[in-house]
């Protein structure tokens, strides 16, 4: 995880938030390779599961909603987290996360219950002290909407993007018209005041959701809960992320919140354990029929058959966007080789790396070798988009500096390329990042190989 979270900030993909200023604990900033690597993943969720099928439609509702939702959905309530503190630092920790680390399983424990594991087993905290009574912890970060500070004003950063889509249920119902099942998707950034953020971006207290409502005649919920099973696993082989690392969790019964009738979790064998990746809820009806009912609007809609409203059941695929980024990069890091010819590798799946290819010529002093090789660079960011130029030191070290952050190709324009061979004119070598094998092309065909290299 080190090694990981040292190569992140070195070559630009992540680094802590605010950092001049000592941080802000709990937020990440994505930078130039991070941000491209997060917005080819969207991009991708965005494709297999909005715009390639035909019973998704995709919503971008905004962060701050009244407060009313908030109480409807029951998160004014209920959104918290067992928190017990240090009775001497007043440092706040997880109740749960305790007790999972003194090996005993908090699953199903109220709060008293908690209290009496912590003291009945003699848990101290970290520090070696007392903890206090358990308590909960609402996490839902609130804010005032305009000038005047009262109870009215009252709007919270979302704790989850589903929200936005139920509430905007029947705008899409009435301006699209959809049959069922059909399904919302939306990918944005949600706010939750973690008691504590820890293990890198994997739990943040600003973080980003992709997330799919996919509603159901409740009687079809079952068989579309497979399917959904199914088609997580497929957008976890697009972006590379393997099976064998990941673990399905149904939740107990007596562990299901108490609209849901089954929930199951992904769990993927992070460096530092196995946590949840993904959640996959089957909601029945609750949240449609607790906004009716609060907000006194009808969320249906017409049986085409039996001409009857319908409150649509809900099965919920829940994506965390940085959770992704993480495992992704988990996946593709390697190690190779010893001594000399060590080196750090990404294998990153093309379709997702920053920078699909780099290109180089060969010697730098050279104007004929750097005419050749930036009228390329360009020719291929207009293929490709994202490419890159290195000029800089060897050329083995300009592959290592590219297998670093994941760049499959690197192209090189040498003395070959100028027809100093003439067989060879108007060809450039292509090394590949995962085998480090070159081949020599001609540029008429560069593009064809590339493209096919990548599928
Ligand atoms: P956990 O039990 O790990 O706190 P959760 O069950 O509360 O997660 P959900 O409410 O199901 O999580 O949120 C949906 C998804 O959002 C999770 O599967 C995860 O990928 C992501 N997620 C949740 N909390 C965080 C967080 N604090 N930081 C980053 N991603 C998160």
């Amino acid at each position: 995880m080190e090694q990981l979270i040292s190569l992140c900030k070195r070559r630009g993909f992540i680094f802590q938030g605010s950092e001049i200023y000592g941080g802000l604990a709990g937020t990440w900033d994505y930078g130039p390779l991070g941000s491209e690597l997060k917005r080819n993943i969207q991009n991708a969720w965005w494709k297999m599961f909005v715009t390639d099928r035909e019973d998704m439609y995709g919503v971008d509702a905004a962060i701050l909603m009244n407060q009313n939702v908030w109480k409807a959905s029951g998160h004014v309530g209920g959104f918290v987290d067992p928190l017990v503190e240090d009775l001497v630092t007043k440092k706040r920790y997880r109740a749960d996360h305790i007790l999972e680390q003194n090996n005993i399983n908090p699953l199903g424990m109220n709060l008293d219950d908690m209290s009496k594991a912590i003291s009945d087993n003699g848990i101290k905290s970290p520090d070696g002290n007392v903890f206090g009574e358990v308590r909960t912890f609402n996490m839902m970060f609130h804010t005032n909407v305009g000038a005047i500070q009262d109870e009215t004003s009252i709007s919270y950063l979302r704790p989850e993007t589903a929200q936005g889509m139920f509430v905007n249920f029947k705008n899409v119902v009435d301006s699209l018209h959809p049959k069922l099942p059909f399904g919302l998707g939306q990918i944005g950034k949600a706010f939750r005041n973690e008691i504590a953020p820890r293990d890198f971006v994997f739990r943040s207290r600003e973080f980003e959701q992709m997330e799919i409502e996919y509603f159901v005649k409740e009687q079809d919920w079952e068989g579309r809960f497979s399917d959904w099973i199914n088609s997580m696993y497929e957008w976890m082989d697009l972006v590379g992320i393997p099976r064998s690392s990941v673990h399905e969790l149904e939740v107990a019964k007596e562990d299901l919140a108490h609209y849901s009738k089954r929930t199951m979790d992904f769990e993927f064998d992070f460096p530092f354990g196995r946590k949840e990746l993904y959640g996959l809820a089957y909601r029945t009806n609750f949240d449609l029929n607790n906004h009716a009912e609060a907000s006194k609007v009808g969320l249906y809609v017409v049986d085409d058959e039996t001409s009857e409203k319908v409150v649509p059941h809900c099965i919920e695929p829940t994506f965390g966007l940085d959770r992704t980024i993480l495992a992704v990069l988990a996946s593709a890091y390697h190690e190779e080789g010893e001594g000399d010819d060590k080196r750090i590798v990404l294998k990153l799946k093309p379709s997702i790396a920053p920078y699909k290819v780099c290109v180089s010529p060969l010697l730098r002093n050279k104007p004929e070798l750097m005419d050749k090789a930036r009228a390329l660079h360009s020719a291929m960011k207009k293929v490709f988009g994202n490419v890159t130029w290195d000029d800089n030191g060897n050329i083995g070290k300009r592959y290592r500096r590219q297998d670093e952050i994941g760049t499959p190709y690197c192209i090189v324009v040498d003395f070959d390329t100028l027809g100093e061979n003439t067989d060879l004119l108007d060809t450039v070598t292509v090394r590949d990042r995962d085998t480090g094998t070159q081949e020599r092309v001609a540029i008429s065909n560069l593009e064809q190989f590339l493209k096919e290299k990548m599928q």
